[in-house]
C-alpha cells in the first residue's frame, strides 16, 4: 500500500467546521474530497475545493490567503483537477497534511482569526459543482462477476460467463463528451431496437432504460505511450474514486452489442459525482483482493502482486435509491433498491490500471476508469435494474404500490457510497444524482 494510516484519519480528530463532526456526515476531515465548483449563479471562475461537512473549502482562496504553499495548492486554482492529479502521490500527500492541519479544531490559523470560515468557506447548497476533471479519454469495466454472469444468463442463457472473464479485466471505451455532472436531467434516449424476433427492427424512444451504479477511478500522472504500468506501481496512478451511473438503453443495446459491443446503449449520458475521495482517505478501508472460487485460474503475472492480493480491495458500501414522481409530488423519501461493495469486484483497481496500460496504451491525468457495475452475490447487491428485474420479468414493487420494470420518465435515481469500520470515522463519496425526462 502506498498510504499508510496516519495523523489525518486519526478518529479523534474534529474540525472548526461545526458540520464536519457529526458521525453520520460523508464529510468529516479524515475523508477532504476533491471537486471543482463555482457560486450558484456567479461569474466566478470554477476552482478546486474540498468538501468539510456542509461546506466547501475554497482551496484557491486559502492559497490566496497564504494557508496552503506548495505545487499542489497551485493548482487549485485551476477549473479541472487534472494538473493536480499530474503532480501524483507526494504531492497530494502533502496537501492533504496542510489541509487536514487547517481544519482542525486546535488549528492555529483558526485560533487566530475565529472568523476564517467567512472568507475561505462557502456551504454546498449554495454551490454548483462541475465535472472533476477535463476527462480526455474514459473506460467502463465488467469488474463484477456476479454482474456479467446475471446479463451474461439474460442475454446468452447458453453460455453466460464468457471463457475470457477470468483472465482479461474486460472493458470498453466509453464516450468523454457526455460525461455530466450529478443532477444533470437525463433525456430518454431514441435509438434502433428490435422487439418482437419475428419482425423488422423499429426507431423511437428506447423502452427499456436503466441505471448501473459504479465507482469510477480517476488517473493520477498515467504513462508515456509505450510504456505499460507495472502493478506494483499501479495505485500510484489512481488519484481517487467517485461515483459513477453508467445510464443504459437495455433494449437499443441487446440489438446492436454483437460483434462490437456497447455503443449508442450507453453513449447518451453518463452521471459523475462531484466529489473524489483520495485512494490516501480510504487507506483505513482496504481489504483483501476478491477471493477466487476454486477452478478459477489465478491471474497472470501481469496482474499478480502480492500487495494488491492483501491489500488490493476497498470495503466501500454503494448504495442506489429511487424516487419516481408520484413519490415526490407525495412527498415520500426515496426508496433503496440495492446494497452491493467494491469488495466484491473480481478485479482489484490496481489490476484494472494495469491491464488497460498493459499493451502500452497511455492513461493520462483526468482519465475516468468506471469500475462495472458493482453487483454482489445477493439479490438486494445487484446493481442495475436488468439484474434487479431479471431482464423485466420480474418487477418491483415500490412502498407506494408502483412497479417498475425499468425506469419511467419522472424517476430520479440516486447513488450514495460510504466505507464504515470499527475505530475509524465513517466517510462517504457524496452522491450521484440523475432524473429521466422524456424522449421529447
Ligand atoms: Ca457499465
Amino acid at each position: 500500500m502506498i498510504y499508510q494510516i496516519d495523523e489525518t484519519h486519526n478518529s479523534r480528530l474534529t474540525s472548526w467546521v461545526a458540520s464536519a463532526n457529526p458521525p453520520e456526515t460523508d464529510f468529516p476531515i479524515q475523508n477532504l474530497p476533491f471537486g471543482v465548483f463555482t457560486r450558484a449563479g456567479s461569474s466566478e471562475a470554477p476552482r478546486v475545493g474540498v468538501a468539510i461537512g456542509d461546506q466547501i473549502l475554497d482551496l484557491a482562496a486559502c492559497m490566496g490567503a497564504g494557508l496552503l504553499t506548495g505545487e499542489a495548492a497551485e493548482c487549485c486554482a485551476a477549473p479541472a483537477l487534472n494538473s493536480l492529479l499530474a503532480l501524483g502521490s507526494e504531492a497530494w500527500t502533502a496537501l492533504r497534511r496542510q489541509i487536514s492541519d487547517l481544519l482542525r479544531a486546535d488549528s492555529p490559523a483558526y485560533q487566530a482569526d475565529p472568523h476564517l470560515g467567512e472568507r475561505l468557506l462557502i456551504p454546498q447548497e449554495q454551490a454548483t459543482m462541475l465535472l472533476p476533471t477535463q476527462v480526455g479519454d474514459y473506460i467502463d469495466g465488467y469488474a463484477s462477476k456476479y454482474h456479467a454472469t446475471n446479463v451474461g444468463s439474460l442475454y446468452r442463457p447458453d453460455n453466460p460467463l464468457l471463457p475470457n472473464y477470468t483472465y482479461v479485466p474486460i472493458a470498453y471505451h466509453g464516450r468523454a463528451s457526455s460525461l455530466v455532472p450529478s443532477g444533470t436531467t437525463i433525456r430518454r434516449p431514441m435509438g434502433q431496437t428490435r422487439p418482437k424476433a419475428d419482425e423488422p427492427p423499429v426507431f423511437g424512444p428506447c423502452a427499456q432504460l436503466d441505471y448501473e451504479a459504479e465507482v469510477g477511478m480517476l488517473v493520477g500522472p498515467g504513462n508515456p505511450l509505450g510504456e505499460p504500468i507495472p502493478i506494483a506501481q499501479a495505485e500510484r496512478h489512481i488519484f481517487g474514486l467517485c461515483l459513477v451511473n453508467d445510464w443504459s438503453a437495455r433494449d437499443i443495446q441487446r440489438w446492436e452489442y454483437q460483434p462490437l459491443g456497447p455503443f449508442l446503449a450507453k453513449s447518451f449520458a453518463t452521471s459523475v459525482s462531484p466529489w473524489v475521495v483520495t485512494l490516501a482517505a480510504l487507506a483505513p478501508f482496504r481489504v483483501a483482493a476478491f477471493a477466487r472460487s476454486e477452478g478459477d485460474p489465478a491471474p497472470l503475472p501481469y496482474l499478480s502482486d502480492a500487495d494488491d492480493q492483501a491489500h488490493g480491495g476497498v470495503a466501500l458500501t454503494v448504495e442506489v435509491w429511487l424516487r419516481t414522481e408520484k413519490m415526490r409530488v407525495a412527498g415520500m423519501a426515496p426508496h433503496r433498491l440495492s446494497r452491493g461493495s467494491l469488495a466484491d469486484l473480481y478485479w482489484t483497481p490496481a489490476q484494472q490500471v494495469t491491464h488497460y496500460a498493459s499493451n502500452g496504451s497511455n492513461l493520462r491525468p483526468g482519465d475516468l476508469l468506471a469500475s462495472g457495475t458493482v453487483s454482489g452475490p445477493t439479490p438486494d447487491a445487484r446493481g442495475c435494474l436488468l439484474e434487479l428485474t431479471w431482464g423485466g420479468r420480474d418487477p418491483l414493487t415500490l412502498p407506494n404500490g408502483e412497479t417498475r420494470r425499468f425506469l419511467e420518465d419522472g424517476d430520479e435515481v440516486i447513488m450514495r457510497a460510504y466505507c464504515e469500520r470499527e475505530g475509524y470515522a465513517r466517510i462517504g463519496l457524496g452522491e450521484c444524482v440523475g432524473m429521466i425526462a422524456s424522449a421529447g
